[in-house]
């Protein structure tokens, strides 16, 4: 087998997929290798033909299809996938290609991170959040009982291929949930990507679109910068310490909620602790609270129980000697990791967001 071509490793492309490396990897680096493409079941109803048609080397292809949703990203799966790899007799020359949104990518990446000790894997990202976040920085995991992403690999895939078209059938609630991460990504890293999203008037394709690259490469250049998460990539927590203990309150609730809309709640409150711990202004701290308010149903998410959303943030795993650490803004466009915040400032910030969101 050929050497990959070492420009094309993780550095995602932009393109549709019948114009974009795909073809070339099939034809030339993978020509001889078994070709396996993972699905869930809305990706094989949507997104597999346009794949199939647009590249030649697929005819022969597996088609593994999962059961779609969070709630399948566990290991039963997984082995039930690993089983028909073997059967399929796939080997480490082999090629799987991960066609879907975080759970295919996060999945689909560990199946092939493991399996025989890792088989080479191509993301296709056919959601936003996947293609701005999921696919992006190496992580594959699945969910371990009530416990995200407990089990998981770093592990990068051969390439990686960010085709927007894909976004047309998506359900709207998935579009909005995938545009909290980008808005976080303006929020830590680009003021003017932010003055964007200040002048939409709504979420949709064609207002996106235009924004995905620019978030994809915030989130690629932080990774690059800090691949195991031991400093910058810290960064994206923004908004993800109020955000997950709120979705994961929900969870415990048997009523989960778009990781999204927890996110931009938590970059409202956390926007209320950077306003008091690190000099972001009232008037910036004003502006993400308007917009989040304005794109995300964020009133159908205030019906939690504040002391359990606290604890349940004293037992986030991101925590240090006993403090929750936080990821602030200085500014807006501006993150800043490691702030060590004392609980009565959380409570704080939950009583801001309360009051926020109910006006
Ligand atoms: P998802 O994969 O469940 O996709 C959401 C829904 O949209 C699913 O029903 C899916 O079938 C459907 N769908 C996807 N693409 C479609 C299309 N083009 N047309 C029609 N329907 C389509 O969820 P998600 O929001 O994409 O990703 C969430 C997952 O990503 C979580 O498991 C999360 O932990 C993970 N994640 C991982 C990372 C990472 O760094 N690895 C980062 C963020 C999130």
């Amino acid at each position: 087998m050929k050497k990959l071509p070492s420009e094309v490793m993780n550095q995602p492309e932009f393109a549709a997929i019948g114009e974009s490396t795909l073809q070339s990897l099939l034809n030339d680096t993978f020509a001889s290798s078994k070709k396996v493409v993972i699905v869930d079941e809305h990706t094989h109803d949507f997104c597999l033909e346009y794949l199939l048609t647009s590249v030649t080397g697929l005819e022969e292809a597996e088609v593994v299809l999962l059961p779609a949703g969070e709630e399948n990203k566990v290991l039963e799966v997984c082995f039930q996938v690993w089983e028909a790899l073997s059967e399929y007799q796939i080997g480490r020359n082999d090629l799987i290609i991960n066609l879907g949104g975080g759970v295919v990518t996060d999945m689909g990446g560990f199946i092939a991170s493991v399996f025989k000790r890792g088989v080479h894997f191509i993301n296709i990202p056919t959601s936003l959040l996947a293609m701005v976040d999921a696919s992006i920085g190496g992580k594959t995991g699945i969910d371990l009982g009530p416990f995200k992403n407990q089990l998981g690999t770093f592990s990068w895939p051969v390439h990686t291929i960010i085709d927007t078209s894909f976004l047309y059938t998506l359900p709207q609630t998935e579009l909005i949930n995938g545009a909290a991460e980008m808005l976080k990504h303006a929020l830590v890293a680009d003021e003017k990507m932010w003055m964007h999203f200040e002048e939409m008037s709504e979420l949709s394709v064609e207002t996106l679109s235009p924004l995905i690259e620019k978030s994809v490469g915030i989130k690629s250049s932080i990774v690059n910068r800090d691949p195991l998460e031991k400093g910058d990539r810290k960064l994206l927590n923004f908004g993800h310490t109020v955000g997950h203990a709120i979705e994961g309150y929900f969870l415990q609730m048997g009523q989960p909620v778009r990781h999204g809309f927890a996110v931009a709640m938590g970059c409202i409150a956390e926007s209320y602790i950077s306003n008091k711990e690190l000099g972001l202004t009232l008037s910036e701290l004003k502006k993400v609270t308007q917009l989040m308010n304005r794109f995300f149903p964020l009133d159908t998410l205030l019906d939690f129980d504040k002391e359990q959303v606290v604890y349940l943030m004293k037992n986030d795993k991101k925590n240090a000697e006993n403090k929750i650490h936080c990821t602030l803004l200085s500014k807006i466009g501006q993150g800043s990791v490691n702030h060590p915040i004392e609980e009565t400032r959380i409570v704080e910030s939950i009583d801001f967001l309360v009051r926020e969101v109910k006006l």
